[in-house]
């Protein structure tokens, strides 16, 4: 039988081209990275009920994301990507981690992040995850929290691990990142399906365990008026679903990464401040959301922060800062001399996908 090449849809080349400049990006340090926490921080968290609790947040030395294809993502700079990783260092830092010393601030929360997925068994095999969830509950931690990617948050990986943590609450982050197709698989370029993100919902249900969904504000290749109908759209999504912890992450430009290239060659900027401050307000009208504020003016690595005016910068990320705390959107400044006209505009996803080929043509490696 002959084998006919079938023509591919300018969206499948323009997910095939960003998901091979990701990967072309991705390089392995020149020496392993000591398998010591790579980002330790304490702060305080207000709970649904209004009480204030300690959080430690911790990002384990790993071996990096199984699927690192996102095209702003830049964990892969900062761990052991496409190095052997050995599970018996992260069970080790994880025993550092809980150790308790007199001079350490309490904490009730603990945040434990390895820059990929929790439960994918390929950054960390499954008897390993359970053995984490054990030493976790024997040391009196009251929540913990994990990332993942939901097509590994299924019934099968979550049991044991719900099961080991005993008393302990989960929460479990997932980066859906939006709700649009193109948008998240092609443009953010992650390997996310809303079938599967639908199912992990439904497991986490059924074992009480609290899903906290992370959107971004304006990925590589939106304009800023498509942002905003992207969150508005994505929010809601979210809410259909019946779930109440959303987060929102303005997009920060990061080195080797595809959003720094094209940021590079003129032809991305982070949101604007305003931009961000609109689709919080707008998505507001759904419920309160929160705003990753550490995509704002983040110190853990080199990169370009959505940005306004030196006259009104400050001023919207303490404002954000705030809101996230109290959900008050009077928190929110009104306007600045800066502030552009801000309409949402549809996603026009045949002109979005034409546009986004014809920028990437002199960029990107080619596609056979
Ligand atoms: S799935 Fe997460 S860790 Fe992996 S590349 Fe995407 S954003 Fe980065
Ligand atoms: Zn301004």
């Amino acid at each position: 039988m002959t084998h006919v090449p079938v023509e591919k849809t300018g969206e499948a080349r323009l997910r095939a081209s960003l998901s091979k400049w990701s990967l072309a990006l991705r390089r392995a340090p020149e020496s392993k990275r000591p398998d010591d926490p790579r980002y330790i921080s304490y702060d305080r968290i207000r709970l649904q009920d209004g009480r204030v609790i300690g959080r430690k947040k911790v990002i384990l030395m790993s071996g990096g994301c199984s699927v690192p294809t996102c095209t702003m993502c830049p964990f892969t700079n900062e761990n052991n990507y496409g190095l052997q990783a050995r599970p018996e260092a992260l069970v080790d830092q994880v025993a550092r981690v809980l150790a308790r010393t007199p001079d350490e601030p309490d904490y009730e929360v603990l945040a434990l992040y390895n820059d990929g997925s929790f439960f994918a068994p390929r950054e960390i095999p499954r008897d390993v995850q359970v053995v984490i969830a054990r030493r976790v509950a024997a040391a009196g931690v009251r929540m913990l929290v994990v990332e993942s990617l939901p097509q590994f948050v299924t019934l099968k990986s979550l049991r044991p691990f719900v099961a080991a943590l005993g008393d302990v609450e989960l929460e479990v982050g997932i980066g859906l990142q939006s709700s649009d197709d193109l948008v998240r698989e092609t443009l953010v370029n992650t390997r996310v399906s809303r079938a599967a993100f639908e199912r992990a919902v439904v497991a986490m249900r059924q074992l009480g365990v609290r899903p906290k969904i992370y959107l971004m504000i304006k990925p590589p290749l939106l304009t800023e008026a498509e942002a905003i109908t992207d969150v508005v759209e994505s929010v809601d999504y979210v809410r259909a679903l019946g779930i109440e912890g959303v987060t929102l992450c303005p997009t920060r430009v990061s080195r080797d990464t595809v959003a720094w290239q094209l940021w590079n060659a003129g032809h991305y900027q982070p949101p604007n401040l305003w931009t961000v401050v609109e689709a919080v307000r707008r998505a507001h009208e759904a419920a309160a959301v929160r705003v990753a504020c550490i995509n704002l003016r983040g110190t853990d690595f080199e990169s370009v922060f959505p940005d306004s005016c030196p006259e009104c910068a400050d001023r919207i990320v303490d404002g954000l800062v705030r809101y996230s705390e109290t959900g008050d959107l009077s928190d929110l400044p009104r306007s600045c001399a800066c502030r552009p006209a801000l309409e949402p505009v549809a996603l026009d996803r045949p002109a979005i996908v034409d546009r986004s080929l014809e920028l990437l043509a002199p960029l990107a490696p080619s596609q056979p």
